[in-house]
């Protein structure tokens, strides 16, 4: 029998990539003809020449976004006909799975295995989901009095900006592409330095589906030149960002500098996953638990980076913990098998290793990995790494890393472990395992997340909201929700005296 199973490093040599950014409906060099190396963390070596885009090509792509809104060729089409060009969007995807799973994985590092599996089959489904959705909604007639007929309806915000991070590249992407294009924007997408080439490659797609010209926008380039830009932008309506808190803090900068444009914030996380004595099956827990801070190499919003653990379980969760992660060590990214692949570049290697270093400094116990792993291949790999001993006053138990770091904390009840879920600058995810039905309702209440999860973590799906209190963003991705940052409401009153 011959094996049929693709060899991905042979395709990955033969892979054309495309670098350039996509303006009005065909891939543009930047008005600069500067271009930036991308350099794969699987093993370091240059994969791409990419279009650094800035003030010059904003302008272009902002100017095309309007032109094709305020033509009404997309903004005005009934929605069933936008439902129509979505959905072969999203096939076209589907069909392009083994191309886009290769480029994620070769521009961010992660296993091939979660790019095919995980993230094109979402953003497909994703897309393919708003484009269902749209021509099911209906808009409101208000309940006036009889002389008066109150109308209130959505319509498109106009020119949407999404400028968005390197974790999850299509995926986050495709939760502002969704509903904003399913809406009637026109859109220009930002993604980031570290990870642009999927962004790149589904412009032809989206072109290919029958989105018309100028309403679909890719630049790609660096945050302080194309991403603020575009947030400075007078002509550009809204801002959907997902990235640090730190950045999103300067997109309300610039919206307050500029045209007090729409800014939607889905930012940092350091959340708490609470393991408590009744929980109903340690093992779930446990497996769970690795899973929420090693799956994606940790890079992940919602990781599960504080677990708190009450204490009479301690020994026994962490031992399992322990044992789970040896089994996810870091391997060849490329290789179907691999669980946990690269950090996304050098940059990051060295604040996730920083801040393994102050860890130790500050007093924690490394109870597994703690390394720099896989130097020899020339890409980015940290080993999965368990701090114990971790007070919630250490920066292990405060500011996000962002990589394969868990910081175990030990609580006395369900109280303290509350109190410490809660007492970060973020509020994105939490979880509670629990047997207990009226405590797991009482803590859900009282912790202060986005999202909370009981005797589970990271439980997905399209239609329920994703997106932090405090400091983790402001606005909701994922579900019909996320169409109220995408349009805007109007009254319109009808006087029949
Ligand atoms: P980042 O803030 O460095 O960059 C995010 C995006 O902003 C990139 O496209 C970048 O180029 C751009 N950018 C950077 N500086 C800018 C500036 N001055 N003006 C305009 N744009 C600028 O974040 P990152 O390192 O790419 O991503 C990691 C962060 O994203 C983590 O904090 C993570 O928690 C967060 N994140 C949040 C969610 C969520 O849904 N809440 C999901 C994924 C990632």
């Amino acid at each position: 029998m011959t094996d049929t199973k693709p060899d991905w490093h042979q395709r990955a040599r033969s892979l054309v990539i495309e670098g350039r950014a996509f303006i009005d409906g065909r891939y543009v060099h930047a008005v600069s003809g500067l271009t930036f190396d991308r350099a794969s963390p699987i093993d370091g070596r240059v994969v791409a020449q990419v279009a650094s885009t800035d003030v010059a090509d904003v302008d272009l792509a902002v100017a095309a976004a309007r032109r094709s809104f305020e033509s009404g060729a997309w903004s005005r089409q009934p929605p069933r006909e936008r439902k129509r060009v979505l959905l072969r969007f999203a096939e076209l995807i589907l069909e392009h799975r083994d191309e886009l799973a290769l480029l994620e994985t070769l521009d961010m590092g992660k296993p091939i295995s979660d790019s095919l599996a995980v993230d094109v089959n979402s953003t497909a489904r994703c897309i393919a989901w708003y484009a269902e959705a749209i021509d099911k909604i209906y808009d409101e007639g208000a309940p006036t009095g009889h002389d008066a007929l109150a109308l209130v309806t959505r319509e498109p915000v106009g020119v949407v900006a999404a400028i968005v991070p390197w974790n999850f590249p299509l995926i986050m992407a495709a939760w502002k592409i969704g509903p904003a294009l399913a809406a009637g924007n026109s859109f220009i997408l930002k993604p980031s330095e570290k990870s642009s080439l999927t962004a790149i490659r589904i412009a032809e797609l989206a072109a290919r589906a029958g989105i018309p010209d100028g309403v679909f926008n890719v630049l790609p380039g660096f945050g302080n030149t194309a991403g603020q830009a575009l947030a400075l932008h007078m002509d550009v309506d809204c801002i959907g960002f997902t990235g640090s808190t730190r950045t999103g803090k300067l997109m309300l900068q610039y919206a307050g500098q500029s045209n007090m444009k729409r800014v939607w914030l889905e930012c940092g996380g350091k959340s708490p996953n609470i393991i408590l004595a009744d929980c109903p099956d340690l093992d779930r827990a446990a497996a769970a638990a690795a899973s929420a801070i090693f799956f994606n190499q940790g890079e992940m919003c919602s990781a599960g980076s504080r677990l708190i653990i009450e204490e009479p379980v301690r020994d026994a969760v962490l031992e399992k913990v322990i044992a789970a992660s040896r089994d996810l060590q870091p391997g060849d990214p490329l290789d179907p098998a691999t669980r946990m692949g690269a950090i996304v570049d050098d940059l990051q290697l060295k604040t996730v290793l920083g801040y393994i270093e102050a860890g130790r400094e500050d007093g924690a116990k490394v109870l597994a990995g703690g390394n720099r792993a896989r130097q020899e291949t020339g890409g980015f790999y940290v080993e999965p790494t368990i701090f114990g001993d971790v007070r919630q006053e250490m920066r292990i138990a405060r500011e996000e890393i962002f990589g394969p770091v868990l910081a175990a904390i030990t609580v006395k009840d369900a109280e303290e472990a509350v109190r410490i879920g809660n007492s970060v600058i973020y509020g994105l995810a939490a979880a509670v395992w629990t047997r207990d039905i009226t405590r797991a309702h009482r803590m859900a209440r009282a912790l202060r997340s986005g999202m909370v999860y009981v005797n589970c973590y990271d439980a997905d799906d399209i239609t329920v909201p994703f997106g932090g209190f405090k400091q983790s963003g402001t606005g909701r991705d994922k579900s019909l929700h996320a169409f109220d940052k995408y349009t805007e409401l109007k009254t319109t009153w009808i006087d029949l005296s």
